[in-house]
């Protein structure tokens, strides 16, 4: 699997949300080392707070396979996914979620809200962060300036 390839498709996502005036996040969904859709946050321009990158891609996803189950699917995204976020990407069944920067207030992945990945029982989804971090953090400075909580 090419992470920057992939990752670098969903940077332009999100620098494609920021021109629109959206918040920087964007994502992109693989299988067998193809995109199969790609889609960015949409909050601010359509008024929407569930409007993220990552549930535009699960949507697009499953309508072009025809599935609502997206098993062989790996979701890259800008941002590590908020708690909306991965509890969708759960009940689609994906197979893994590769993310740029840490958000240690809203994500799920890691930190205190974490539900999903290294040493939450149950959790099968392979996660996978740090791809491109650093194209990211000029993205979204406020994210690599951030410290987790608790952390000293
Ligand atoms: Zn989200």
């Amino acid at each position: 699997m090419n992470y920057e390839l992939f990752m670098r498709a969903a940077l332009a996502e999100a620098h494609a949300a920021v021109a629109s005036g959206d918040v920087g996040d964007g994502a992109v969904a693989v299988m067998d080392e193809a995109m199969v859709a790609r889609g960015r946050d949409s909050t601010r321009t359509q008024g929407d707070p569930t409007a993220h990158a990552v549930l535009s891609v699960i949507r697009e996803a499953s309508h072009r396979l025809g599935r609502g189950s997206l098993a062989g699917i790996s979701l890259f995204c800008v941002v590590e996914p908020c708690v909306m976020c991965v509890g969708a990407l759960m009940s689609a069944d994906v197979d893994a979620i590769v993310y740029a920067l840490s958000d240690p207030r809203e994500g799920a992945c890691g930190g205190h809200r974490r539900i999903i990945g290294q040493g939450v029982p149950g959790s099968r989804v392979r996660v996978v962060s740090g791809i491109l971090s650093e194209d990211a953090a000029e993205l979204r400075p406020e994210l690599s300036r951030e410290v987790m909580p608790g952390a000293s």
